[in-house]
């Protein structure tokens, strides 16, 4: 993909082979699982995983999802729109008060710039803001082109566990299975091709952006 001459991340040949690529991260997950001896208990309509702020969104996975959005639910664009606006404000106000938080205690003050966003992160996941693109039902609205972010939240314990109240406890068994480095390099070359917006690599600011810009 890196050597082909796409017109655009929107392209019918770059979303073709985009979808070759989502079907060998799926091949690889269920082979890593299955190796493992592990049982998925991920299924249909559990919504959990979509209070997350999925971080490293890759530009042409915003372009796509954001053309989806406007093809499928063009009433519903503003809306959606506004609504990661909000959830970016949100995320703004909760970097800031962590910040003063933090700031107060020495403990606080020596965190690595890592575990400042991940705690960052589990903050806002325990905010329980849904995902804007989620259905009623659970599902989302765009499942055949969601970002890799939203494809590597795995739990092996009961789905219970993974209401935010519980994240933390012992027993929980919940994984993050990502791609491997080489492979996130290469969709990071990739990225950079198509970036409009540099910087913004968060799912909900950047396609708030994209869907504005319409
Ligand atoms: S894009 Fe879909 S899978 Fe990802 S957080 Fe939103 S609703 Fe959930």
């Amino acid at each position: 993909m890196l050597n082909r001459p796409y017109d655009g991340p929107l392209c019918r040949a770059f979303r073709g082979d985009l979808a070759r690529v989502l079907v060998w991260f799926e091949h690889y997950q269920n082979e890593v699982v299955s190796r493992a001896g592990l049982r998925l208990v991920c299924a249909k309509g559990c919504r959990y995983c979509c209070f997350h702020w999925p971080e490293d969104v890759y530009s042409f996975e915003g372009e796509i999802a954001a053309r989806t959005i406007v093809e499928q639910s063009p009433e519903r664009v503003n809306e959606i729109a506004a609504a990661f606006r909000d959830d970016e404000r949100e995320m703004e106000r909760l970097d800031e008060i962590m910040g003063r938080k933090l700031g107060e205690s020495t403990e606080g003050a020596q965190l690595s710039e890592e575990d400042r966003v991940e705690l960052l992160l589990a903050s806002y996941y325990r905010l329980e803001r849904p995902c804007a693109l989620l259905n009623p039902d659970g599902t989302c609205s765009i499942y055949s082109v969601r970002p890799l972010s939203c494809r590597i939240y795995l739990n092996f314990s009961d789905p219970f566990f993974c209401v935010p109240d519980h994240v933390d406890e012992s027993d929980v068994r919940t994984y993050l299975l990502d791609l491997e480095e080489e492979a996130s390099e290469l969709l990071d070359l990739l990225h950079e091709r198509f970036v409009r917006y540099k910087g913004i690599t968060g799912l909900r600011p950047l396609l708030a952006r994209l869907l504005e810009s319409r």
